[in-house]
Protein backbone atom coordinates (compact mmCIF):
# COMPACT_ATOMS: atom_id res chain seq x y z
CA UNK A 1 0.00 0.00 0.00
CA UNK A 2 1.53 3.59 -0.57
CA UNK A 3 0.66 7.00 0.95
CA UNK A 4 -1.22 8.00 -1.84
CA UNK A 5 -4.33 5.81 -0.56
CA UNK A 6 -4.34 6.64 3.25
CA UNK A 7 -7.24 6.21 4.72
CA UNK A 8 -7.08 9.84 5.41
CA UNK A 9 -7.23 10.71 1.52
CA UNK A 10 -10.88 10.33 0.17
CA UNK A 11 -11.10 7.98 -2.78
CA UNK A 12 -13.01 10.69 -5.06
CA UNK A 13 -11.45 13.82 -5.76
CA UNK A 14 -11.98 16.81 -4.85
CA UNK A 15 -13.34 18.25 -7.79
CA UNK A 16 -16.28 15.64 -7.65
CA UNK A 17 -16.43 15.34 -4.21
CA UNK A 18 -19.66 17.24 -4.25
CA UNK A 19 -21.32 15.52 -6.96
CA UNK A 20 -22.38 12.50 -5.14
CA UNK A 21 -25.20 10.26 -7.24
CA UNK A 22 -27.03 11.48 -9.89
CA UNK A 23 -30.66 13.03 -8.57
CA UNK A 24 -32.16 10.91 -11.68
CA UNK A 25 -30.27 7.63 -10.62
CA UNK A 26 -31.54 8.10 -7.03
CA UNK A 27 -35.15 8.92 -7.94
CA UNK A 28 -35.59 5.93 -10.48
CA UNK A 29 -34.19 3.41 -7.96
CA UNK A 30 -36.88 5.08 -5.31
CA UNK A 31 -39.37 4.32 -7.86
CA UNK A 32 -38.51 1.18 -8.46
CA UNK A 33 -38.41 0.04 -4.93
CA UNK A 34 -41.62 2.07 -4.24
CA UNK A 35 -43.37 0.43 -6.96
CA UNK A 36 -44.18 4.32 -8.50
CA UNK A 37 -45.12 6.11 -11.17
CA UNK A 38 -42.11 7.29 -12.29
CA UNK A 39 -42.44 11.04 -13.20
CA UNK A 40 -38.64 12.01 -12.57
CA UNK A 41 -36.19 11.03 -14.87
CA UNK A 42 -36.90 12.07 -18.31
CA UNK A 43 -37.31 9.07 -20.66
CA UNK A 44 -40.71 8.28 -22.67
CA UNK A 45 -42.54 5.36 -21.32
CA UNK A 46 -43.39 4.32 -25.25
CA UNK A 47 -39.95 3.58 -27.48
CA UNK A 48 -39.88 5.46 -30.74
CA UNK A 49 -41.12 4.41 -34.25
CA UNK A 50 -41.11 0.97 -35.29
CA UNK A 51 -39.02 1.20 -38.54
CA UNK A 52 -36.47 3.31 -36.30
CA UNK A 53 -36.07 0.21 -34.50
CA UNK A 54 -36.08 -2.34 -37.73
CA UNK A 55 -33.42 0.19 -38.90
CA UNK A 56 -31.10 -1.13 -35.85
CA UNK A 57 -31.84 -4.80 -35.93
CA UNK A 58 -31.43 -5.06 -39.61
CA UNK A 59 -28.30 -2.81 -39.18
CA UNK A 60 -27.29 -5.47 -36.54
CA UNK A 61 -28.10 -8.63 -38.89
CA UNK A 62 -25.87 -7.02 -41.78
CA UNK A 63 -23.37 -6.95 -39.68
CA UNK A 64 -23.21 -2.58 -39.81
CA UNK A 65 -21.82 -1.04 -37.00
CA UNK A 66 -20.70 -3.80 -34.84
CA UNK A 67 -17.22 -3.45 -34.70
CA UNK A 68 -16.43 -0.05 -33.85
CA UNK A 69 -17.38 2.33 -36.14
CA UNK A 70 -15.09 5.15 -37.21
CA UNK A 71 -14.14 7.54 -34.65
CA UNK A 72 -16.19 10.48 -36.07
CA UNK A 73 -19.07 8.26 -36.43
CA UNK A 74 -20.52 6.67 -39.39
CA UNK A 75 -20.47 8.57 -42.77
CA UNK A 76 -24.60 8.02 -42.82
CA UNK A 77 -25.57 9.37 -39.50
CA UNK A 78 -22.91 12.27 -40.12
CA UNK A 79 -24.37 12.93 -43.35
CA UNK A 80 -27.74 12.49 -42.01
CA UNK A 81 -27.36 15.20 -39.21
CA UNK A 82 -25.66 18.21 -41.59
CA UNK A 83 -29.14 17.25 -43.47
CA UNK A 84 -31.28 17.89 -41.15
CA UNK A 85 -29.51 21.16 -39.92
CA UNK A 86 -29.75 22.22 -43.31
CA UNK A 87 -33.49 21.44 -44.19
CA UNK A 88 -34.89 22.69 -40.76
CA UNK A 89 -32.89 25.25 -39.88
CA UNK A 90 -31.06 26.59 -43.13
CA UNK A 91 -27.65 25.61 -41.64
CA UNK A 92 -25.12 23.98 -43.35
CA UNK A 93 -22.19 21.95 -42.15
CA UNK A 94 -19.79 19.34 -44.07
CA UNK A 95 -20.40 15.81 -42.96
CA UNK A 96 -16.70 15.18 -42.65
CA UNK A 97 -15.14 18.07 -41.08
CA UNK A 98 -17.73 19.49 -39.17
CA UNK A 99 -20.33 17.11 -37.79
CA UNK A 100 -19.12 14.75 -34.63
CA UNK A 101 -21.16 11.85 -33.50
CA UNK A 102 -20.53 11.15 -29.47
CA UNK A 103 -22.26 8.96 -26.71
CA UNK A 104 -25.33 11.10 -25.95
CA UNK A 105 -25.61 14.60 -25.28
CA UNK A 106 -23.90 13.71 -22.40
CA UNK A 107 -20.62 12.88 -23.61
CA UNK A 108 -21.18 15.54 -26.58
CA UNK A 109 -20.95 18.04 -23.32
CA UNK A 110 -18.37 16.31 -21.09
CA UNK A 111 -15.87 16.33 -24.51
CA UNK A 112 -16.94 20.04 -25.35
CA UNK A 113 -16.24 21.22 -22.15
CA UNK A 114 -12.84 18.98 -21.21
CA UNK A 115 -11.74 20.21 -24.95
CA UNK A 116 -12.31 23.90 -24.41
CA UNK A 117 -11.80 24.41 -21.04
CA UNK A 118 -8.44 25.31 -18.76
CA UNK A 119 -8.32 25.02 -15.09
CA UNK A 120 -9.62 28.55 -13.88
CA UNK A 121 -11.67 29.65 -16.27
CA UNK A 122 -15.16 30.36 -16.11
CA UNK A 123 -18.39 29.28 -17.48
CA UNK A 124 -21.50 31.11 -17.40
CA UNK A 125 -24.22 28.77 -17.68
CA UNK A 126 -28.41 29.13 -17.31
CA UNK A 127 -29.63 27.96 -14.07
CA UNK A 128 -30.68 25.84 -12.58
CA UNK A 129 -28.39 23.64 -14.69
CA UNK A 130 -28.70 19.83 -16.33
CA UNK A 131 -27.01 18.14 -14.11
CA UNK A 132 -23.84 16.92 -16.08
CA UNK A 133 -22.85 20.64 -16.54
CA UNK A 134 -21.52 21.30 -13.27
CA UNK A 135 -19.91 18.05 -13.16
CA UNK A 136 -18.06 18.57 -16.38
CA UNK A 137 -16.96 21.79 -15.37
CA UNK A 138 -15.39 20.81 -12.55
CA UNK A 139 -13.74 17.92 -14.24
CA UNK A 140 -12.28 20.54 -16.28
CA UNK A 141 -11.07 22.70 -13.39
CA UNK A 142 -13.33 25.00 -14.85
CA UNK A 143 -15.23 27.28 -12.56
CA UNK A 144 -19.10 28.24 -13.19
CA UNK A 145 -21.12 31.10 -12.99
CA UNK A 146 -24.76 31.03 -12.94
CA UNK A 147 -27.37 32.94 -14.39
CA UNK A 148 -30.38 32.46 -12.99
CA UNK A 149 -33.96 31.93 -14.66
CA UNK A 150 -36.25 33.96 -12.72
CA UNK A 151 -39.78 31.95 -12.26
CA UNK A 152 -42.57 35.10 -13.40
CA UNK A 153 -45.45 33.63 -11.58
CA UNK A 154 -47.81 36.08 -13.62
CA UNK A 155 -46.87 34.76 -16.95
CA UNK A 156 -46.18 31.21 -15.26
CA UNK A 157 -42.55 30.98 -17.38
CA UNK A 158 -39.36 31.26 -16.01
CA UNK A 159 -37.31 33.99 -17.93
CA UNK A 160 -33.92 35.12 -18.43
CA UNK A 161 -32.80 38.62 -16.94
CA UNK A 162 -30.41 39.70 -19.69
CA UNK A 163 -28.90 42.40 -17.88
CA UNK A 164 -27.77 39.18 -15.52
CA UNK A 165 -26.40 37.59 -17.82
CA UNK A 166 -24.16 40.82 -19.43
CA UNK A 167 -23.07 41.15 -15.73
CA UNK A 168 -21.58 37.61 -15.21
CA UNK A 169 -19.35 38.32 -17.99
CA UNK A 170 -15.80 38.63 -16.59
CA UNK A 171 -12.25 38.89 -18.41
CA UNK A 172 -11.72 34.92 -17.17
CA UNK A 173 -15.61 33.48 -18.98
CA UNK A 174 -14.28 31.27 -21.68
CA UNK A 175 -17.73 30.18 -22.63
CA UNK A 176 -21.22 30.63 -22.49
CA UNK A 177 -23.21 27.16 -21.81
CA UNK A 178 -26.83 27.75 -23.27
CA UNK A 179 -29.54 25.31 -22.91
CA UNK A 180 -32.95 25.87 -25.12
CA UNK A 181 -35.53 24.53 -24.63
CA UNK A 182 -34.40 24.45 -21.40
CA UNK A 183 -34.36 21.20 -18.61
CA UNK A 184 -35.59 21.84 -15.88
CA UNK A 185 -37.99 24.98 -16.34
CA UNK A 186 -39.50 24.17 -20.08
CA UNK A 187 -38.52 27.75 -21.25
CA UNK A 188 -37.50 28.45 -24.57
CA UNK A 189 -35.56 31.53 -25.16
CA UNK A 190 -36.55 33.80 -27.67
CA UNK A 191 -35.28 35.43 -30.87
CA UNK A 192 -35.00 38.52 -28.84
CA UNK A 193 -32.95 36.75 -25.75
CA UNK A 194 -31.10 34.61 -28.38
CA UNK A 195 -30.06 37.98 -30.30
CA UNK A 196 -28.52 39.46 -27.13
CA UNK A 197 -26.87 36.58 -26.13
CA UNK A 198 -24.97 36.52 -29.69
CA UNK A 199 -24.25 40.27 -29.05
CA UNK A 200 -22.87 39.43 -26.33
CA UNK A 201 -20.74 36.82 -27.72
CA UNK A 202 -19.40 38.59 -30.74
CA UNK A 203 -18.62 41.40 -28.37
CA UNK A 204 -16.49 39.57 -25.51
CA UNK A 205 -15.38 37.07 -28.03
CA UNK A 206 -16.38 34.32 -26.58
CA UNK A 207 -17.02 30.39 -27.20
CA UNK A 208 -20.79 29.24 -27.15
CA UNK A 209 -21.98 25.79 -25.64
CA UNK A 210 -25.21 25.32 -27.10
CA UNK A 211 -27.35 22.18 -25.82
CA UNK A 212 -30.50 21.73 -28.22
CA UNK A 213 -31.58 18.18 -27.08
CA UNK A 214 -35.03 19.02 -26.88
CA UNK A 215 -34.96 21.19 -30.15
CA UNK A 216 -38.09 18.84 -31.25
CA UNK A 217 -40.01 19.63 -28.27
CA UNK A 218 -41.29 22.53 -28.93
CA UNK A 219 -44.97 23.90 -28.12
CA UNK A 220 -47.47 26.05 -30.41
CA UNK A 221 -46.69 29.02 -28.05
CA UNK A 222 -42.35 29.04 -28.99
CA UNK A 223 -39.98 28.53 -31.39
CA UNK A 224 -36.73 26.73 -31.03
CA UNK A 225 -34.33 28.75 -32.92
CA UNK A 226 -30.90 27.35 -33.11
CA UNK A 227 -27.89 29.89 -31.81
CA UNK A 228 -26.04 29.02 -34.78
CA UNK A 229 -28.76 30.75 -37.03
CA UNK A 230 -27.65 34.13 -35.33
CA UNK A 231 -25.17 37.00 -37.23
CA UNK A 232 -21.79 35.95 -35.49
CA UNK A 233 -22.68 32.46 -34.52
CA UNK A 234 -21.73 30.10 -36.65
CA UNK A 235 -18.05 30.37 -36.12
CA UNK A 236 -18.19 30.15 -32.38
CA UNK A 237 -20.98 27.99 -31.36
CA UNK A 238 -20.56 24.25 -30.86
CA UNK A 239 -24.47 22.92 -31.19
CA UNK A 240 -25.04 19.81 -29.54
CA UNK A 241 -27.91 17.52 -30.32
CA UNK A 242 -29.34 14.04 -29.71
CA UNK A 243 -31.31 11.61 -30.92
CA UNK A 244 -32.81 10.22 -27.06
CA UNK A 245 -35.49 12.55 -26.80
CA UNK A 246 -36.59 13.36 -30.54
CA UNK A 247 -37.24 9.31 -30.95
CA UNK A 248 -37.66 8.15 -28.28
CA UNK A 249 -34.65 5.92 -27.41
CA UNK A 250 -32.72 7.58 -24.33
CA UNK A 251 -31.19 4.00 -24.13
CA UNK A 252 -29.37 4.74 -27.59
CA UNK A 253 -27.25 7.48 -26.49
CA UNK A 254 -26.52 8.82 -29.68
CA UNK A 255 -25.63 12.52 -29.78
CA UNK A 256 -23.90 14.85 -32.22
CA UNK A 257 -22.34 18.00 -32.25
CA UNK A 258 -22.09 20.36 -35.26
CA UNK A 259 -19.68 22.87 -35.22
CA UNK A 260 -16.59 24.52 -37.67
CA UNK A 261 -13.80 22.08 -38.07
CA UNK A 262 -11.29 23.56 -35.62
CA UNK A 263 -13.82 23.28 -32.74
CA UNK A 264 -15.09 19.42 -33.91
CA UNK A 265 -11.29 18.58 -34.34
CA UNK A 266 -10.82 20.09 -30.65
CA UNK A 267 -14.10 18.13 -28.81
CA UNK A 268 -13.22 15.04 -31.10
CA UNK A 269 -9.53 15.08 -29.33
CA UNK A 270 -11.33 14.66 -26.00
CA UNK A 271 -14.10 12.32 -27.15
CA UNK A 272 -11.26 9.67 -28.50
CA UNK A 273 -10.46 9.08 -24.90
CA UNK A 274 -13.66 8.89 -23.56
CA UNK A 275 -15.54 6.19 -25.46
CA UNK A 276 -13.38 6.73 -28.25
CA UNK A 277 -16.90 5.09 -30.53
CA UNK A 278 -20.05 4.23 -29.30
CA UNK A 279 -23.92 2.91 -30.28
CA UNK A 280 -22.55 1.23 -33.99
CA UNK A 281 -25.66 0.23 -35.23
CA UNK A 282 -27.98 2.12 -33.73
CA UNK A 283 -25.67 5.39 -35.67
CA UNK A 284 -27.61 3.54 -38.57
CA UNK A 285 -30.82 3.46 -37.29
CA UNK A 286 -30.27 6.95 -36.33
CA UNK A 287 -29.75 8.45 -39.79
CA UNK A 288 -32.76 6.90 -41.76
CA UNK A 289 -34.78 8.49 -37.89
CA UNK A 290 -33.22 11.89 -38.74
CA UNK A 291 -34.50 11.57 -42.53
CA UNK A 292 -38.48 11.03 -41.22
CA UNK A 293 -40.49 13.15 -42.91
CA UNK A 294 -41.80 16.29 -40.90
CA UNK A 295 -44.96 14.44 -40.00
CA UNK A 296 -43.09 12.21 -37.88
CA UNK A 297 -41.74 15.53 -35.96
CA UNK A 298 -45.40 17.65 -35.57
CA UNK A 299 -46.98 14.38 -34.62
CA UNK A 300 -44.74 13.77 -31.98
CA UNK A 301 -45.08 17.26 -30.87
CA UNK A 302 -48.84 17.18 -31.12
CA UNK A 303 -48.68 13.97 -28.95
CA UNK A 304 -46.39 15.83 -26.50
CA UNK A 305 -48.37 18.85 -26.03
CA UNK A 306 -51.62 17.13 -25.61
CA UNK A 307 -49.88 15.33 -22.59
CA UNK A 308 -48.11 18.60 -21.41
CA UNK A 309 -52.11 19.48 -20.74
CA UNK A 310 -53.11 16.64 -19.03
CA UNK A 311 -50.20 16.46 -16.30
CA UNK A 312 -51.11 20.49 -15.94
CA UNK A 313 -54.47 19.77 -15.31
CA UNK A 314 -53.88 17.47 -12.78
CA UNK A 315 -50.84 19.16 -11.29
CA UNK A 316 -53.18 22.13 -10.99
CA UNK A 317 -56.10 20.40 -9.26
CA UNK A 318 -53.46 18.76 -6.59
CA UNK A 319 -52.88 22.10 -5.56
CA UNK A 320 -49.51 22.69 -7.01
CA UNK A 321 -48.42 25.99 -9.01
CA UNK A 322 -47.80 24.91 -12.49
CA UNK A 323 -44.89 26.70 -14.57
CA UNK A 324 -46.03 26.00 -17.93
CA UNK A 325 -43.57 24.55 -20.31
CA UNK A 326 -43.12 25.98 -23.68
CA UNK A 327 -40.11 23.31 -24.88
CA UNK A 328 -38.93 19.99 -23.17
CA UNK A 329 -41.33 17.34 -21.59
CA UNK A 330 -41.21 18.48 -18.10
CA UNK A 331 -43.22 20.40 -16.04
CA UNK A 332 -41.85 22.74 -13.05
CA UNK A 333 -44.16 22.91 -10.37
CA UNK A 334 -43.88 25.14 -6.71
CA UNK A 335 -45.02 23.13 -4.15
CA UNK A 336 -45.58 26.17 -1.58
CA UNK A 337 -49.21 26.02 -2.39
CA UNK A 338 -49.18 23.08 -0.97
CA UNK A 339 -47.79 24.29 2.34
CA UNK A 340 -44.76 22.27 1.43
CA UNK A 341 -41.19 24.17 2.17
CA UNK A 342 -38.51 21.82 0.94
CA UNK A 343 -38.49 19.64 -2.52
CA UNK A 344 -35.73 17.37 -1.85
CA UNK A 345 -37.58 16.31 1.13
CA UNK A 346 -41.15 16.47 -0.51
CA UNK A 347 -39.37 14.34 -2.73
CA UNK A 348 -38.32 11.64 -1.03
CA UNK A 349 -41.64 11.56 0.98
CA UNK A 350 -43.58 11.51 -2.40
CA UNK A 351 -43.51 7.30 -3.23
CA UNK A 352 -44.89 6.78 0.60
CA UNK A 353 -47.33 9.54 0.19
CA UNK A 354 -49.60 9.03 -2.99
CA UNK A 355 -47.33 6.30 -5.21
CA UNK A 356 -45.62 9.21 -7.74
CA UNK A 357 -41.76 10.33 -8.49
CA UNK A 358 -40.74 13.63 -9.03
CA UNK A 359 -37.48 15.42 -9.40
CA UNK A 360 -36.39 18.16 -6.79
CA UNK A 361 -35.09 21.20 -8.80
CA UNK A 362 -32.95 22.15 -5.74
CA UNK A 363 -30.03 19.98 -7.08
CA UNK A 364 -29.91 22.50 -10.28
CA UNK A 365 -29.15 25.49 -8.60
CA UNK A 366 -25.69 26.25 -6.85
CA UNK A 367 -27.90 27.94 -3.86
CA UNK A 368 -30.14 25.41 -3.50
CA UNK A 369 -32.52 27.85 -1.36
CA UNK A 370 -32.85 29.11 -4.94
CA UNK A 371 -34.96 26.27 -5.74
CA UNK A 372 -36.25 25.23 -2.72
CA UNK A 373 -39.69 24.63 -2.79
CA UNK A 374 -39.80 23.62 -7.00
CA UNK A 375 -40.62 20.42 -8.47
CA UNK A 376 -40.33 18.95 -11.63
CA UNK A 377 -42.48 15.83 -13.53
CA UNK A 378 -41.91 14.55 -16.52
CA UNK A 379 -45.13 13.86 -18.51
CA UNK A 380 -43.30 11.44 -21.21
CA UNK A 381 -45.63 8.69 -19.94
CA UNK A 382 -48.79 7.22 -21.63
CA UNK A 383 -52.08 8.70 -20.90
CA UNK A 384 -53.52 6.44 -18.53
CA UNK A 385 -50.31 6.69 -16.32
CA UNK A 386 -50.19 10.57 -16.64
CA UNK A 387 -54.59 10.15 -15.45
CA UNK A 388 -53.08 7.65 -12.84
CA UNK A 389 -50.47 10.20 -11.21
CA UNK A 390 -52.88 12.88 -11.28
CA UNK A 391 -55.47 10.99 -9.35
CA UNK A 392 -52.84 9.86 -6.69
CA UNK A 393 -51.51 13.12 -6.36
CA UNK A 394 -54.68 14.88 -6.17
CA UNK A 395 -54.65 12.63 -2.83
CA UNK A 396 -51.82 15.85 -1.39
CA UNK A 397 -55.14 18.27 -1.55
CA UNK A 398 -56.81 16.67 0.95
N1 LIG B 1 -28.83 17.77 -22.04
C1 LIG B 1 -30.01 17.92 -21.44
C2 LIG B 1 -30.54 19.28 -21.21
C3 LIG B 1 -30.72 16.80 -21.04
O1 LIG B 1 -31.90 16.93 -20.44
C4 LIG B 1 -30.18 15.52 -21.27
C5 LIG B 1 -30.91 14.30 -20.83
N2 LIG B 1 -31.43 13.69 -21.92
C6 LIG B 1 -28.94 15.43 -21.91
C7 LIG B 1 -28.29 16.57 -22.26
C8 LIG B 1 -28.29 14.10 -22.16
O2 LIG B 1 -28.72 13.53 -23.35
P1 LIG B 1 -28.29 12.07 -23.77
O3 LIG B 1 -29.28 11.13 -23.17
O4 LIG B 1 -28.34 12.10 -25.26
O5 LIG B 1 -26.92 11.81 -23.27
N1 LIG C 1 -32.07 14.10 -19.16
C1 LIG C 1 -32.86 13.29 -18.27
C2 LIG C 1 -33.59 14.18 -17.30
O1 LIG C 1 -33.32 15.35 -17.22
C3 LIG C 1 -32.04 12.34 -17.44
C4 LIG C 1 -30.83 11.74 -18.04
C5 LIG C 1 -30.00 11.06 -16.99
O2 LIG C 1 -30.50 10.29 -16.19
N2 LIG C 1 -28.76 11.37 -16.97
O3 LIG C 1 -34.41 13.70 -16.59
Amino acid sequence: MTGMTSSERPLLNRRLAEFGTTIFAEMSALALRTGSINLGQGFPDTDGPEEVREAAVRAIREGRGNQYPPGPGVPELRTAIAAHQQRRYGLSYDPDTEVLVTAGATEAIAATLLALLEPGDEVVALEPYYDSYAACIAMAGGTRVPVTLRPDAEAGVFRLDLDELRAAVTPRTRLLLVNTPHNPTGTVLTRAELTAIAELAVERDLLVVTDEVYEHLVYEDAEHIPLATLPGMRGRTVTIGSAGKTFSFTGWKVGWVTSTPELVTAVRSTKQFLTYVASGPFQYAVAEALALPDAYFDGFRADLGRKRELLGEGLRAAGFQVYRPQGTYFITTDIAPLGEKDAHAFCRALPERCGVVAIPNSVFYDDPDAGRSQVRFAFCKKDDVLHEAADRLRRLAS
